[in-house]
C-alpha cells in the first residue's frame, strides 16, 4: 500500500537501497579465510555468447596473422620497447617522433574515456585479449576436457585416479602449449616475427635473450590462464579501477532492471517482480558476482548473465531483457539513451586530437635533419674575397634503405661544399660536416639566416635553417 503511493523514481531508488549492500565488503574470488575462491562458472549459451564467439574467432585470426603481414617490407604493427622502435601500418616511428607518439597516446586515452563513458566496459567483454583468451579459448578447452561445472567439481573432489590424471594432465599440457604459442606471437609483436623465427632456425644459444623472453612470457600466460584467471581483471587491470570515475548514470552497461525485477521471488507469488531468484545469472558469471547488486568493479560485461536470464524469462513467459545493456537512467527513470554534454565535449576533444594526429602522420618525414654551426668556429676568409662557415648536419634515417642526400642553399646565393657524401645508412643516425661559402659582397650583416634544402633524388624532403656568421660591415 505504502509503496504504491510513491512515484516510479523514488520507488526505484527505494528498491535499490533495500538490496543487501554487504557484497561490497568482499570480492567473490577471495573467501572469508582470505584464500583464493576458485570460480567455476557454468558454460554460457545464448545469442550474445554466439555473437561473442564469432567475434572472437575473427579477433584470433587477426591476432595470429598480423605479425606476418608486411607493408613495404615492414611489419604492420610492432612495439619494440627495447630498441625504442615502433611501427604502425609499416611506418617506423623513432624516438625523434616522440611528439607524435605522445599525441597518439593522448588520443587513445581520450578515446578510451569517451568509449567508457558511453558504453562502460564493452571493451572488456568483447575485445580485451585477456577475456577473449580466457573465455573463448582456455575456458572452452576446459569445458571440453573436464565437462561443465558439475563435472568439474566432481573431478576436483575425486581422488587422483586414471580419469583425473588424464583430464588434469591433458588440460595442463594443452594450456601450456597454447601459452607457448601466444608467447611466440606476443614476442612477434615486440621484436618482429622474423626475429622469433631466427630463434627456431639458429638455436637457443645464438638468441638466448629471445629465448629467455619467450620462456618468461609462456610462464606468465600459463600462470594467468591456469590459475590467476579473472583476478587479472579484478586485481591487476587498471582499466577496471577507472570505471568508478568514468561511469555516470547514462553509461550503457550490463545491468539488472531492478525496477522490473524486484521484489524477487517465486513467479507464482503475487506482488513479486520478474526476477524468480533462480541464480542462473550468478552461476554463469566468470567473476562470480551477482549483477542484481548493481554495477560492480568485477563485472567485465561479458554478457553471460544476459543470455542466462533471457533463457529463464523465455521459460516463464516473461519478456527478455531483465538483465540487458542499459544505463541507470534507462532503468530508474525510463529515459532513452541521450547524447549528454559530457559526451559532446569528449567528442570535440577527440576529433581535434585525431585531426592533429592525422596531420602529424601525413607530414612526418622519413628523414629528420638538424643543422648546427660547428662549435668553436666563427668564419674563415678565403681567397677570392669569399667567406666560409663550417656546419654539422645530424640526420636520422627512419627507413630500411640507404638514403643519398644533397644539400642546396635556398634563400641566398652561395655554395655548399660537402666534406663527405651524405649517404645515410638504413635505420641509423648519421653526422657529417659541410662548408657554406659566400661572396663577401653577399653579406649585409654579421648574422645571415640561411635555409638549406635537403634533397633525395632531386626531390626536396626537408628544409633546415642555420645562421651564417660574417665580418662586421
Ligand atoms: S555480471 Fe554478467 S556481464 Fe558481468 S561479468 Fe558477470 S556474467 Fe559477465
Ligand atoms: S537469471 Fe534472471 S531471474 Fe534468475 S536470478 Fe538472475 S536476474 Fe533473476
Amino acid at each position: 500500500m505504502f509503496m504504491s503511493n510513491l512515484d516510479s523514481e523514488t520507488l526505484a531508488n527505494f528498491k535499490k537501497e533495500m538490496l543487501d549492500q554487504s557484497f561490497r565488503d568482499s570480492v567473490a574470488t577471495i573467501n572469508k579465510e582470505g584464500n583464493r575462491n576458485y570460480i567455476h562458472p557454468q558454460k554460457p549459451k545464448g545469442k550474445l555468447y554466439n555473437l561473442r564467439s564469432y567475434f572472437s574467432y575473427f579477433y584470433l585470426v587477426l591476432f595470429f596473422t598480423v605479425p606476418f603481414i608486411k607493408i613495404g617490407g615492414e611489419p604492420v604493427f610492432l612495439i619494440n620497447i627495447l630498441e625504442r622502435k615502433f611501427i604502425l601500418f609499416g611506418k617506423i616511428f623513432w624516438p625523434q617522433d616522440f611528439f607524435i607518439f605522445a599525441i597518439g597516446l593522448l588520443t587513445f586515452l581520450v578515446f578510451v574515456i569517451l568509449f567508457t563513458v558511453a558504453f562502460g566496459r564493452i571493451w572488456c567483454g568483447w575485445a580485451c585479449p585477456q577475456t577473449i583468451f580466457m573465455e573463448m579459448v582456455f575456458r572452452k578447452i576446459e569445458f571440453f576436457i573436464e565437462g561443465d561445472v558439475a563435472q568439474q567439481k566432481r573431478l576436483n573432489a575425486q581422488p587422483w585416479n586414471g580419469e583425473k590424471i588424464l583430464k588434469k594432465g591433458g588440460k595442463t599440457i594443452v594450456f601450456f602449449m597454447i601459452s607457448f604459442l601466444i608467447a611466440n606471437f606476443f614476442l612477434g609483436y615486440i621484436i618482429g616475427i622474423d626475429e622469433v623465427g631466427k630463434l627456431v632456425q639458429e638455436g637457443i644459444f645464438v638468441h638466448f635473450g629471445t629465448f629467455s623472453a619467450l620462456v618468461l612470457f609462456t610462464l606468465v600466460f600459463f600462470f594467468v590462464y591456469i590459475w590467476f584467471r579473472e583476478q587479472a581483471c579484478i586485481i591487476v587491470c587498471p582499466y577496471g579501477r577507472l570505471q568508478g570515475v568514468l561511469l555516470d548514470k547514462n553509461s550503457i552497461l550490463v545491468a539488472y532492471d531492478y525496477v522490473r525485477g524486484e521484489p524477487r521471488g517465486k513467479a507464482t507469488e503475487q506482488g513479486n517482480g520478474d526476477c524468480v531468484n533462480c541464480h542462473a545469472c550468478i552461476r554463469v558469471c566468470p567473476t562470480g558476482i551477482d549483477i542484481r547488486n548493481g554495477t560492480q568493479l568485477e563485472c567485465v560485461n561479458c554478457t553471460a548473465c544476459i543470455d542466462a536470464c533471457d533463457e529463464i524469462m523465455d521459460h516463464i513467459g516473461k519478456p527478455k531483457g531483465l538483465i540487458r545493456y542499459a544505463s541507470e537512467n534507462n532503468i530508474a527513470k525510463k529515459e532513452k539513451t541521450s547524447y549528454t554534454w559530457r559526451l559532446k565535449l569528449y567528442t570535440i576533444v577527440l576529433t581535434a586530437l585525431l585531426s592533429f594526429l592525422a596531420i602529424l602522420l601525413i607530414t612526418r618525414a622519413d628523414v629528420s635533419a638538424r643543422i648546427i654551426k660547428t662549435p668553436g668556429q666563427t668564419y674563415q676568409q678565403l681567397e677570392g674575397n669569399k667567406i666560409s662557415n663550417l656546419y654539422n648536419i645530424k640526420l636520422a634515417n627512419k627507413t630500411r634503405r640507404i638514403i643519398h642526400l644533397e644539400l642546396k642553399l635556398e634563400n641566398v646565393q652561395g655554395e655548399i661544399k660537402l666534406i663527405n657524401k651524405i649517404d645515410v645508412p638504413k635505420e641509423s643516425y648519421f653526422q657529417t660536416s659541410f662548408f657554406v661559402i659566400f661572396e663577401k659582397s653577399q653579406i649585409h650583416s654579421r648574422k645571415t639566416k640561411i635555409n638549406v634544402g635537403i634533397y633525395e633524388e632531386g626531390k626536396k624532403i626537408q628544409t633546415a635553417s642555420a645562421t651564417f656568421l660574417g665580418p662586421t660591415i
